[in-house]
């Protein structure tokens, strides 16, 4: 059973600083594990991937791409019902991104200098679907349609299929957002691979998408060498309820995020102590039916609590400091609530709003910051996919003007020839 903590109670402060302390996703020996990983398919290339995805996934694919053949056979299999959803969701997920793609600009200033910027697309993009203990096709669609809004011409998907078994539907997903290149491979070694290349996968440019703590830590390993985006690691829910939600809702809304992973979390913060009782029962009465029981009630009861506080007001500076990626407001008016909320990787406004619809059609991202990262970062968007370059152009006059104090500045930093570039251009001429 999930903790309860009682925000009036004596000691809730070390317990609520022992649930938001709780290292759901990064821990020495997966630190160890994923470097020493990382390290193999650097020296060993697509040996290393053969051997590693024979040991985590339990078979050795015969190559680790996939054909264009093998992709349409695969795809061919998807329930055509779970396809056509697909299909909608993905062009849900298109036109909202579309809204997100920046403009370019350009000025000129009072001093006749011409400024602006210049949006560009990342040439090659990683795509990680995870797959391990469920697959994802929305994830394929979360990642990939954002990134061809944005322009990427190459788009690389690693997806691992344990015991060589693939959902068709990841495969379909992957045909509605034109993705082509795929391996099979998952874990740290995937993202080794797409950061530092082998024989068989170029390596691209920025590596994207959710995984667990073993794709998460490779990720945090191999920035630098390539770009990342923000950690999306075991999934989280944050659901503040009044005492008028039907509890057999918010019950599932915590257990939907429950289910991912062992090491997901599942938060309940309401003001009514007989409503918070009314959820748990109906948790215990449905955790049994889920077939992912196990995983469930690992996340429910290792990871997760029902906070009890005087008025949901006062609780809003714990939500921020759960900073958590989901955050549903049960409320009649959510917008009352809603100005008190800084931290969050997306928001679901009122009794209607199942974090669920996000998860797959609603159009907004699914792929969000975890274990507190929504302080500092954002879900995944079109801009992950572009760079902004910084556009400057002078004209003899405009040089004249700002040029004195950038070689006064230069001088004063001991930089001559910086100075020296300026102070030739306000004396002579180009030719
Ligand atoms: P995954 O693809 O992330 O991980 C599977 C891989 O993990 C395996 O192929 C293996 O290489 C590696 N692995 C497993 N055990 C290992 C070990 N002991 N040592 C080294 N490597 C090991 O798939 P998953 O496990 O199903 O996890 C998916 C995760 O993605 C879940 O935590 C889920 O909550 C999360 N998720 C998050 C979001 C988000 O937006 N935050 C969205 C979807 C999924």
């Amino acid at each position: 059973m999930a903790r309860r903590l009682d925000m009036q109670a004596a000691g809730f402060e070390t317990a609520f600083a022992e649930l938001l302390s709780l290292k759901r996703e990064s821990s020495p020996e997966v630190g160890e594990t994923v470097r020493g990983i990382i390290a193999d398919v650097q020296a060993r290339g697509d040996q290393a991937l053969l051997e590693l995805t024979e040991k985590f996934d339990g078979y050795r694919p015969a190559s680790l791409r996939l054909s264009a053949d093998e992709i349409d056979e695969l795809a061919a299999k998807a329930n055509p019902e779970a396809v056509a959803a697909l299909a909608r969701a993905a062009d849900r997920i298109r036109a909202y991104h579309a809204l997100q793609t920046p403009q370019n600009e350009r000025w000129e200033d009072e001093e006749g200098v011409v400024l602006g910027w210049r949006w560009t697309p990342l040439d090659a993009v990683g795509l990680y679907v995870p797959g391990g203990l469920a697959s994802y096709p929305s994830s394929v669609l979360m990642n990939a349609v954002p990134a061809k809004v944005a322009g990427v011409e190459r788009l690389v998907m690693v997806v691992p299929t344990p015991k060589g078994e693939a959902n068709p539907l990841v495969f379909a997903a992957a045909k509605i957002a034109g993705v082509t290149e795929i391996y099979r491979v998952g874990g740290a070694q995937a993202v080794a691979a797409l950061a530092y290349g082998t024989d068989s996968i170029v390596p691209v440019d920025k590596i994207v998408g959710p995984g667990n703590a073993w794709v998460a830590a490779a990720k945090r390993e191999v920035f630098g060498q390539v770009g990342i985006d923000s950690i999306a690691g075991p999934s989280e829910i944050l659901v503040v309820a009044d005492g008028e939600n039907n509890p057999d809702w918010i019950a599932a809304d915590l257990l939907s995020q429950a289910e991912h992973d062992p090491s997901s979390q599942s938060v309940l913060i309401t003001d009514d102590a007989a409503f918070a009782g009314r959820v748990t029962a109906s948790i215990e009465a449905m955790i049994g039916k889920s077939p992912r029981t196990k995983i469930t009630r690992a996340a429910w009861d290792d990871n997760s609590a029902i906070i009890l506080v005087p008025s949901l007001e006062e609780g809003m500076p714990l939500v921020n400091r759960l900073a958590p990626e989901h955050l549903e407001l049960a409320v009649e008016d959510p917008e009352l609530l809603l100005p008190l909320v800084r931290h969050a990787g997306a928001i679901f406004l009122g009794r209607y709003t199942p974090e669920a619809v996000g998860d797959y059609v609603a159009g907004p991202d699914h792929v969000l910051p975890t274990a507190r990262a929504a302080r500092f970062s954002s879900g995944l968007s079109t801009l992950d996919f572009l760079k902004r370059t910084s556009l400057i152009a002078c004209t003899k006059e405009a040089v004249r003007a700002i040029g004195p104090d950038a070689a006064t500045l230069a001088d004063e930093e001991g930089l001559w020839a910086h100075g020296e570039s300026v102070r030739r251009r306000l004396e002579d001429e180009p030719h």
